[in-house]
């Protein structure tokens, strides 16, 4: 872990550490004032509890409570994005598979500032691994959960299919953090969470 923490800095990421997932919802909390945030999909910021505690003093828009092309467009546009990562490798690379585009375009869009809230389980060894791990368990596991018409979703394994429900559409790889970010974070939590 401190060597990926090590290269995730070497590569431009500010890294913020804690040990439970309620110490970082409250930091998510406390570092947000009146900004418009989007969220990407993510099983890791739902278990955390923190869209009803932001929306207190921001204006937040997330598809995973409210549905629709107005939501996603204001996410896209927002100051600030939070999503999580599939994968994060030894050299500190950052990867996120999507199915729409919505939640990678949401890191790539100028922001003041993109955060990217990770378990513990989602750092991987070197790159290759993390990109097996972002397709056959982040990808399964994501797919089973929405009942996806996928054999990944039948059996944990991800075929590349042609399925019309694939979800596996785009990959991005942060290498380093962009110059149109002014603040690209790595949250990391030192528990699993998500897939
Ligand atoms: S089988 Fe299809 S939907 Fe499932 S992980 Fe592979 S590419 Fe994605």
């Amino acid at each position: 872990m401190e060597k990926i923490v090590e290269n995730l800095r070497k590569n431009g990421f500010t890294v913020t550490e804690f040990d439970t997932r309620e110490a970082a919802a409250d930091y998510l909390v406390d570092s947000l004032h009146g900004k418009t945030i989007g969220m990407g999909g993510s099983m890791t910021l739902g278990a955390m509890d923190v869209y009803d505690r932001l929306k207190g003093d921001n204006t937040v828009y997330w598809h995973q409570i409210v549905p629709g092309d107005e939501t996603i467009s204001g996410a896209d546009n927002a100051q600030v994005y939070i999503t999580s990562a599939n994968a994060i490798s030894e050299e500190g690379f950052i990867l996120n598979i999507d199915g729409r585009g919505n939640r990678v375009a949401g890191t790539l869009m100028e922001k003041e500032r993109v955060l990217f809230v990770v378990g513990q389980n989602k750092l991987a060894g070197p790159f290759p691994e993390a990109l097996e791990r972002a397709r056959n368990i982040a990808g399964p596991q994501n797919a089973k959960r929405l009942n996806k018409k996928t054999p990944c979703a039948v059996d944990g394994k991800c075929h590349d299919c042609a399925s019309p429900e694939r979800i596996c559409n785009a990959l991005v790889v942060m290498w380093k953090k962009p110059f149109g970010c002014k603040n690209m974070e790595v949250v990391l939590i030192h528990q699993d969470l998500g897939y």
